[in-house]
């Protein structure tokens, strides 16, 4: 906590906790009362606050924020709720009774728990602990809203990496040397990231914004592509289509951690089946080829196993197997 600096006025280091940007922040307290929010430029990201962030005076001190445990006395529908302040433990106690009785009637199931997006609310900090309460009642049930930039965020890692990335995490933008915003503003999103990047700007890195938009760090990038929207798909399968073409991806990951190597019928586009190349093929098998024998090989994907060596794999083959075990030069 800072100091009284003498005149009741004390500066206190914090961060806002009003998103999930988590900006570096001094609070200045006068006589007891929270009375602004500054940026804290000596936090990794407190270069900027933006007006929800400077605004949080407002928010802790307005008359009609809630403080207090209050309880409905009125049945639902009644004009008036007949809101009566209660005490925490009896709040507490009154929750935990009627999960207790809906989980125990009915199956934890039954229980739904559901919460603000952490993303853009003062959950941010909380919705761990939230979770584990969730789990611990046995409940599978979150209801929670998403913004649109949410989805990419944790899907995203979860399709890249297996598992989601926490949503505080911070790019390395510190060292990163080109930076691709895809439908993505940090300007009015996440200003730890806007600011982040305009530092990386300065040092030298270049910027790619896709957006409809000219918006926020656009202006600023080497290049703008401007989709219109809706077409995000067909650039991305062309970029992608550039980078095969080029030999620009690491082979061993791919091989390692997608589906490159795994083969496509042409007839029906799907993904080859293993009772549709060997004898005694698993249809839940899929097929890839070993380049270095030219036969096909069984991939099973309830172990993520191939029947070789992965580093084996064809990822460029010249053979492509088609249907019913036939070889077709591509
Ligand atoms: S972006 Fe704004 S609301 Fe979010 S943490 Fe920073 S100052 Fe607070």
């Amino acid at each position: 906590m800072g100091a009284d600096s003498g005149n009741g006025v004390r500066q206190v280091p914090t961060f806002c906790p009003l998103c999930v940007s988590k900006c570096g922040a001094i609070a200045t307290i006068k006589d007891g009362t929270f009375v602004s929010l500054a940026p804290d430029p000596s936090h990794p990201t407190g270069q900027a606050l933006c007006i929800k962030g400077k605004a949080a005076p407002e928010v802790v001190n307005h008359r009609d924020r809630l403080r207090y445990p209050l309880k409905r006395t009125t049945p639902k529908g009644a004009a008036d709720p007949g809101w009566q302040r209660i005490g925490w433990d009896e709040a507490l106690d009154t929750i935990a009774a009627r999960v207790a009785a809906a989980a125990g009637e009915h199956g934890p199931e039954s229980v739904v728990f559901a919460s603000a997006s952490p993303s853009t609310s003062a959950m941010s900090d909380s919705i761990d602990w939230l979770n584990r309460l969730r789990r611990a009642v046995g409940s599978p049930n979150f209801a929670v809203y998403m913004e649109l930039c949410g989805w990419g965020r944790m899907l995203a890692p979860m399709f890249t990496f297996g598992a989601p990335v926490p949503g505080a995490y911070l790019p390395d933008l510190d060292n990163a040397g080109c930076i691709l915003f895809w439908g993505y503003n940090p300007s009015v999103a996440r200003l730890a990231h806007a600011t982040a990047t305009a530092a990386a700007l300065r040092r030298g890195a270049k910027l790619v914004v896709v957006d409809p938009r000219r918006a926020g760090l656009a202006s600023k990038a080497a290049h703008w592509l401007r989709v219109r929207p809706g077409t995000d798909a067909a650039l991305a399968m062309a970029m992608t289509q550039v980078m095969i073409e080029r030999g620009w991806y690491d082979e061993d990951f791919v091989r390692r951690w997608t589906n490159a190597p795994l083969l496509v019928r042409r007839d029906t586009g799907r993904l080859l089946r293993g009772n549709e190349v060997f004898a005694e093929g698993d249809p839940a098998h899929y097929v890839a080829w070993d380049g270095q024998v030219a036969q096909p090989v069984a991939y099973d994907p309830a172990t993520g196993q191939y029947d070789t060596d992965e580093s084996r794999l064809a990822l460029r083959p010249h053979l492509i197997w088609g249907c019913c075990g036939s070889q077709d030069p591509a």
